[in-house]
């Protein structure tokens, strides 16, 4: 930024708020040592000889008289003003009274002050958009102050800097950016072979599970320069500013590279740019726009790595996610208890704790909570217990601090109760087990009961390999899987749950395909009872009918009401003769909240025996 410039702003700005104090306050001065007086006590002074000199608006009289009784320091004077009223006489009798002087002034009512000082403000204005729209016009780069990069560097300060130590519970995006650190500490070595290093990598997580931390912990452990920006810092309200933002970060992340370029808030700038109704947004457009040309322009060899963090990975334009460009992924999930206990370790470093502390029992109290939640938790609790007076905190002040956080503005939807937490366990326990039960289901990868977006819990299955073709067994296998969640609470809790409200749309939407698109259902034979969908005119199914009778409808709805029927009477017979396998899986879920595949195996293998 041109500092003259810069400096000549600032003294406009300065002026013109001094003038503007300057105004009000004769303003106020003016009106605060007087006295105000009844016309008929000014007529009165005047006749008595007490006015000495009087000042005329059509609006107002001032003046000065002096007062009745002598003080100790003898006569005083004082000022007063009077509202005037029509008095053809009152030049004459101010002529016949002792007044030494009267005269008039230019009329200044309150409008007028307020006109001229309005007129200060408006006068500000134009000039400061002078100064604003002169250089954004300038374009081009020298005049470019507006949109310099507000990129934060963050010099490596050696003991402060941030790296993999102080992450935790996020091993797995940890692993995945071991690469990128290994490549930044030494890019020759990589180029040497000629392999492609990723220019841009993507952190997809929910808020508050250390996407912003990884950054700058891949920065730190590279110990290579750091510049961040926010995508909401580019949407400005100038067009063209966020362009050249971008085109500044990169410029000065070049020049130091090794680097690292962190962008956070990517869907802010990285938007569909299809999406809503009325077109995009101009300047939110061009920023995208520069970016995917930075990331085109420059080549691995220069050392430079973009990393960006969404929470939004569904609205990002597609553009962003092509070959070249964002295309490796690292999911950062939220931590399992393990996970919790360690990130709980690492910010109760600086915390005095009381000999009571248990980290893992802390750990098991807090499913859903995130890295965020975790480190607010315990700053909660060391402010409670100072507040307390302690010299340590207690699990007292721990508990209490649970509480708080839970309740926090951040967490409304994430707060799971030990209640409902066993209730998720059984459920994804449920579609576990009937997955084992029958041959033929795809692998169970993984059981989860943390939260991971809208889901509470859920149950990976891999297939051993690609298919293309599905078999009626396999989608008979795959509803049976779907009830398995409800099934397993209605045993359980005798009580059942909305838990299963997706499990029970899946499994509708399974069902009546079976029936109208496969034509895998004996009563209504092999045909297809739902139309292609070419053109969709407004209208036009109302218009057509739906190309079957009435009759046939409800059919289709009998048929699929019995399949979902009996599946879960199947259901239900499988798990109700395998309670004990149930009770096992689940409650090796509760205590650990993750289940791997080969883990899983053993359980079973191990309850059986
Ligand atoms: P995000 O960018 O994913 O929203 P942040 O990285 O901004 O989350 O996390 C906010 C704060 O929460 C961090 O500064 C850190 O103190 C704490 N935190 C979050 N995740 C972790 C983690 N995995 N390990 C340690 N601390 C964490
Ligand atoms: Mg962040
Ligand atoms: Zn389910």
């Amino acid at each position: 930024m041109n500092s003259g410039k810069r400096n000549a702003k600032q003294l406009v700005l300065w002026m013109a708020a001094f003038l503007l104090l300057l105004i009000l306050f004769q303003n106020l001065k003016t009106t605060q040592f007087e006295t105000e007086i009844p016309y008929s006590s000014f007529k009165h002074k005047l006749r008595s000889g007490q006015i000495s000199e009087v000042t005329m608006r059509p609006d107002l009289i001032r003046g000065l008289f002096k007062e009745a009784e002598r003080g100790p320091q003898g006569q005083k004077t004082k000022r007063f003003r009077t509202f005037p009223l029509p008095d053809p006489d009152l030049v004459k009798d101010m002529d016949a009274s002792s007044l030494s002087v009267y005269k008039g002034e230019q009329d200044k009512t309150w409008v007028t002050a307020v006109l001229i000082n309005l007129g200060w403000v408006i006068l500000f204005f134009i000039l400061w958009w002078v100064f604003v729209i002169r250089q954004v016009q300038m374009g081009g780069k020298q005049a470019m102050s507006f949109g310099r990069s507000k990129a934060k560097l963050h010099k490596n300060d050696k003991k402060k800097q941030t790296t993999f130590k102080d992450v935790a519970g996020v091993d797995e995006a940890k692993e995945e950016l071991e690469e990128i650190v290994a490549f930044l500490k030494d890019p020759a070595k990589f180029q040497r072979l000629g392999g492609k290093i990723p220019k841009g990598v993507l952190l997809l997580g929910p808020p508050g599970t250390g996407k912003t931390l990884l950054a700058r912990a891949v920065a730190g452990e590279a110990d290579v320069p750091f510049y961040s920006a926010s995508g909401s810092e580019f949407v400005e309200m100038f067009v063209g500013v966020g362009a050249s933002r971008v085109r500044d970060l990169f410029e000065q992340a070049k020049k130091s590279a090794p680097a690292v370029i962190f962008i956070d808030e990517l869907d802010a700038v990285g938007r569909s740019r299809f999406a809503g109704i009325g077109g995009g947004h101009d300047e939110r457009e061009q920023t995208l726009n520069q970016i995917l040309v930075e990331l085109d322009g420059f080549e691995g060899k220069e050392g430079v790595i973009l990393i960006a963090a969404t929470n939004r990975p569904d609205v990002l334009d597609p553009a962003l996610l092509r070959p070249g460009r964002f295309d490796r992924h690292v999911m950062v999930s939220p931590p399992d208890k393990v996970g919790r206990e360690q990130i709980l370790e690492i910010h109760s470093k600086g915390v005095k704790l009381g000999k009571d502390i248990d980290l893992q029992v802390l750990a098991r109290r807090t499913p859903g909570f995130v890295g965020a939640d975790l480190a607010n938790l315990i700053n909660e609790a060391a402010l409670l217990a100072a507040r307390r007076d302690r010299d340590d905190v207690s699990m007292a002040e721990m508990e209490e601090a649970i509480d708080r956080v839970m309740a926090g503005p951040s967490r409304k939807s994430r707060g799971i109760s030990e209640k409902e937490k066993k209730v998720i366990a059984y459920h994804e326990s449920g579609h576990t087990l009937v997955a084992k039960l029958i041959p033929g289901t795809d692998p169970v990868h993984k059981v989860s009961i943390i939260p991971r977006g809208p889901a509470l819990g859920y149950t990976l299955q891999l297939p051993l390999e690609d298919t293309y073709l599905t078999t009626k067994t396999d989608i008979t296998n795959r509803l049976c899987v779907l009830m398995g969640g409800r099934v397993a609470e209605e045993i359980v809790f005798g009580e059942i749950t909305t838990g299963a409200t997706d499990d029970l749309n899946k499994a509708t939407a399974y069902a009546r395909k079976m029936i109208m698109e496969f034509g895998m259902n004996e009563k209504l034979g092999p045909i297809a009872y739902k139309k292609e969908a070419g053109q969709v005119f407004l209208g036009r199914d109302i218009v057509e009918g739906q190309g079957f009778s009435e009759a046939t409808a409800e059919l289709i709805d009998n048929e699929v009401k019995r399949i979902i029927k009996e599946t879960y009477a199947k259901v239900k017979g499988m798990l109700d003769k395998n309670r004990d396998l149930l009770e096992t899986i689940a409650t090796r879920l509760i205590e650990k909240e993750v289940v791997e595949g080969d883990e899983l195996d053993a359980i079973l293998a191990g309850a059986k025996a």
